[in-house]
């Protein structure tokens, strides 16, 4: 059998282990500590954003943007229904109501169309939503100026959960630093990894020192401990973080050859009729393409669908992935408020994610030509 190709897997960069020494030679194994601190200004270097606090993940991060913008039980708050769930659950852990979002076409994020319907019909029904949260799916920027202008016309703020965009911008802005607050992911399959960790992102210095507050368990300022507030152990290790810092310096590096694996696939399915890429709509649009992902339509395939393409490439040993369930199709979050025209539904019925690992190499690449290939030949 040949060796298993992954969707996407850790790529370390090779100083990821110096930081991680350096931690463990000067005992700062605990949470907080020099490569926490070092981590944090890499990412505002990088991203622009003022300010970063490094948390333990990107859920974590999502769940304090709530708790800092005062979402309280029975508020309602906005999310993309195209997303991963960890976008949705954190409205759900603090009693709020998630209203759910449909996809548009270009982008397969937020449509601003669905969200000004939704926001008008929820104030006219007495409940102005708390927050809106905007997912980057695949590392492809939303069409965040409109979004922001929905946003700003009900002064509503944006959180926008960049965690599969790190190294994705819109008009040369990072995603991230558009809304009130960004949330970025380090989880092993992103674009690059702590192993677990997150870091929520933004301009507002008080936010974000609050951050770090309620996230070591919120403690006063008093020798003994003292708590006026309920706190959260949401804080990065400090040897995690090193991890981080090591690949931090490989982020543009690793971004460069997941565009070049978009370039591939986008190569191999030029001449296949029926197959079309979730792209950039204009130069306006930057993505990292975290993962290269693609929409079939069997009626122009002659007859080949998503699922056959990805039972053909299980059989080589390569792993694909459906997009995303929207949310409001999961059968936790299908009671809840929903604005769509079917979009998102569509794309999870004919896409799929391809194999995008920064560290593929040609033979696998070959591999999966050969594969596509033999099945569009048939
Ligand atoms: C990975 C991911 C998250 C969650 O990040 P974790 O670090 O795994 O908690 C949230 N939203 C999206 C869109 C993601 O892909």
């Amino acid at each position: 059998m040949n060796s298993k190709i992954w969707l996407s897997s850790p790529h370390m960069g090779g100083n990821e282990m110096k930081y991680v020494q350096e931690a463990y030679d000067t005992n700062w194994v605990a949470p907080l500590g020099p490569n926490v601190n070092g981590f944090e200004e890499d990412l505002q270097n990088y991203t622009g954003a003022k300010h970063a606090s490094a948390l333990s993940a990107g859920t974590a991060a999502i769940h304090l943007s709530l708790i800092l913008l005062g979402v309280k039980a029975g508020d309602e708050v906005i999310a993309s229904s195209f997303t991963f769930s960890a976008t949705v659950n954190p409205i759900s852990y603090l009693g709020a109501i998630p209203i759910l979002i449909d996809s548009e076409k270009d982008t397969w994020n937020m449509c601003p169309n669905q969200l000004e319907k939704a926001i008008t019909d929820r104030i006219a029904k007495g409940n102005k939503p708390k927050a809106i949260i905007v997912v980057y799916l695949y590392g492809m920027p939303a069409k965040v100026e409109e979004l922001l202008v929905v946003a700003n016309k009900y002064d509503i703020p944006l959180i926008e959960d960049a965690a599969e965009a790190l190294g994705s911008k819109y008009k040369g802005k990072s995603m991230g630093t558009f809304g009130k607050f960004g949330i970025l992911s380090f989880n092993g399959n992103k674009i690059i990894t702590t192993s677990a960790g997150g870091a929520l992102i933004s301009d507002d210095k008080e936010l974000i020192e609050k951050s770090r507050f309620l996230a070591t368990q919120a403690r006063d300022n008093a020798p003994h401990y003292q708590h006026s507030q309920i706190g959260y152990n949401y804080r990065m290790s400090n040897i995690v973080a090193g991890i981080g810092r090591g690949q931090m310096e490989v982020l543009d590096e690793r971004v460069a050859q997941r565009r070049a694996n978009f370039k591939f696939y986008k190569e191999l399915f030029a001449n296949i009729d029926g197959v079309s890429l979730l792209e950039e709509p204009n130069e306006d649009y930057f993505s990292n393409y975290w993962l290269t992902s693609i929409l079939v339509d069997s009626s122009k395939t002659g007859g080949i669908s998503r699922e056959d393409i990805r039972l053909e490439l299980e059989k080589e040993n390569i792993e694909c992935r459906p997009l995303w369930k929207p949310m409001h199709m999961q059968p936790i979050f299908a009671d809840c408020p929903y604005y769509g025209n079917g979009t998102s539904e569509r794309l999870f019925e004919d896409g799929l994610c391809l194999p995008s690992g920064s560290n593929m190499i040609d033979e696998e690449r070959d591999r999966i030509k050969a594969a596509i290939i033999k099945l569009f030949r048939k």
